[in-house]
């Protein structure tokens, strides 16, 4: 099949971008094209925009249980649709297809919880706030926003849409220009299931497209997920420009396994936190700090785990880890190994060299582990692959200095079964998510997620309830009659205007 050339979708049309400059869409364990990617005009962007402009309003007025039922519709199609999905997931990012559906299993969960807008969108009153005087908010969305997704969950981070639209705002998504395919076959689903045109919007491009949402007048906020780096850039854009902004950022988690661990329980969490998905996981465990007495059992526990990963191509259903996103991601990667090794690292597992049979042209590197230093590099930014670091603590003191002064705040992780040092560590670390005994403490749809520092920029979470009210605003109402019926009337000076 010769690689189709990707289309924006505008106000419920799919469009061919006039642009003459595109990127191409790889399918990683092969290296293979599968797609042109347009980098879409600012015209095209800001024609994007005008067409959820004009639907927001006849969204807006929509009742709050066609939203909902829509999103009924909606997740009876992606679930009849899963399988298929999961295909495009792993053609595009290289996980594997139990990966690939684990991800649609909660990505699915975004679109149920967005269903229950008629119970989360709410608003609350008091009555006689003052004498004759009730008091009421309302919940109301705000116009269009934009959702900016990384390549890593080409599924779930793109659904965030669901609760921009659930709550009665229109939205422009720009999938990530790696893995955009996804994407653009939710929106068909999406269509299907009966969404009016205009309220969902798909624009292809690079950061000229971020940065023409984060900034254009009409637009009224923006929710990233990306790269630290990358988010502090797009929060500082859209709220000097006065809009609502969310970024999420990247990560650098620690696992810290303790002497009252029950190892080989742990393993399989610990060895799939670090190395699944090729370790392209916002929650990954990148740094494992193991208390020093009992390092040296712990690590060949580790190694043994570690070399059980079978490499290769994802579609094959032996294959339990596949590839890294792109050529760039690989070359990156084997120069952090050559660094470290230059560096004088103790190179403990070496993920070069690996090559797949059938698979010459695809993005390989095996689980790599560095014995690093608290201040190497490798041991403090972000390397968002199978490289991890290893480092020995002296106890719950320590790991937690080592993490709290890491520049990201995203997850950390303790392995223990002593309830105590459990609520210890989770109170002292300075981060957005804690797992005891759980590598990937996943707040899934139901809870609110976000980190701290640099894992995180704005104050109003993603996901969950936390997104109804990023999407929304709590207008107040004030209000008192003066009709015969009304026996109270007004006395207190704040409502009467002598205030
Ligand atoms: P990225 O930051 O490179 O790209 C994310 C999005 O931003 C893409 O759509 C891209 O087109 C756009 N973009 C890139 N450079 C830009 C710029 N200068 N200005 C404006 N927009 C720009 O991230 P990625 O490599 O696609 O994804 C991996 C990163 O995402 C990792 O750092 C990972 O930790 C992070 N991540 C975080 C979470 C979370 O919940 N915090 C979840 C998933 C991924």
């Amino acid at each position: 099949m010769s690689p189709r050339k990707l289309q924006n979708l505008c106000a419920g049309t799919w469009k061919t971008s006039a642009t003459s400059s595109y990127t191409n869409v790889h399918n990683p364990a092969t290296g293979e094209v599968i797609a042109h990617h347009p980098l879409s005009t600012q015209a095209e962007i800001d024609e994007i925009i005008a067409g959820a402009v004009a639907a927001f309003g006849p969204w807006k007025r929509t009742p709050v249980p066609t939203r909902s039922a829509f999103m009924f519709r909606y997740r009876h199609l992606l679930t009849a649709h899963s399988d298929e999905l999961a295909d495009i997931i792993t053609m595009e990012n290289g996980k594997t297809k139990e990966e690939a559906k684990g991800e649609l299993l909660r990505a699915i969960q975004y679109v149920e919880h967005a269903a229950a807008v008629p119970e989360t969108m709410k608003g609350s009153v008091t009555e006689n706030i003052g004498t004759g005087v009730d008091i009421e908010f309302i919940r109301e969305p705000l116009g269009v926003f934009a959702v900016i997704a990384p390549f890593n969950f080409p599924a779930m981070i793109p659904l965030y849409f669901a609760w921009t639209v659930a709550t009665g705002n229109t939205v422009v998504l720009k999938p990530s220009e790696l893995c955009p395919l996804t994407a653009i076959r939710m929106a068909e689903l999406a269509e299907e299931a009966g969404l009016p045109k205009g309220v969902l919007n798909i624009a292809l491009g690079d950061k000229t497209v971020v940065e023409r949402l984060a900034t254009h007048p009409d637009m009224v906020g923006l929710s990233f997920v990306g790269s630290s780096e990358v988010a502090g850039i797009v929060y500082k854009l859209t709220t000097s420009a006065g809009k609502r902004c969310q970024a999420q950022g990247g990560a650098k988690n620690h696992l810290v396994v303790t002497d009252t661990a029950i190892l080989d329980a742990c393993m399989p969490n610990i060895v799939s936190s670090m190395y699944g998905n090729a370790s392209q996981r916002c929650f990954a465990g990148s740094n494992v700090l193991v208390y020093d007495s009992i390092y040296d059992v712990f690590l060949e526990k580790l190694l043994k785990a570690a070399r059980e990963f079978k490499i290769g191509n994802p579609i094959d259903p032996q294959t339990t880890l596949g590839p890294v996103i792109s050529a760039s991601a690989r070359d990156k990667f084997i120069a952090a190994i050559d660094a470290a090794e230059r560096s004088g690292l103790k190179l403990l597992l070496d993920g070069r060299g690996v090559t797949i049979e059938g698979c010459e042209g695809g993005y390989w590197v095996g689980p790599t582990l560095i014995e690093a230093g608290l201040s190497a590099p490798e041991f403090r930014t972000e390397l968002f692959g199978p490289v991890r670091c290893i480092a020995r603590v002296s106890g719950l003191d320590e790991a937690v200095d080592i993490i709290n002064s890491s520049d990201y705040g995203h997850t950390a992780v303790i392995y223990t079964e002593s309830g105590g040092v459990a609520r210890e560590f989770k109170h002292r670390v300075d981060v957005g998510q804690v797992g005891i005994n759980v590598g990937t403490p996943a707040p899934i749809a139901f809870y609110p997620v976000g980190g701290r520092k640099s894992s995180f920029y704005g104050d109003i979470r993603g996901r969950a309830n936390d997104a109804v009210d990023f999407y929304t605003d709590k207008k107040i109402i004030v209000s008192t009659w003066h009709g015969d019926l009304v026996q109270e009337k007004p006395v207190d000076p704040a409502f009467t205007g002598q205030v």
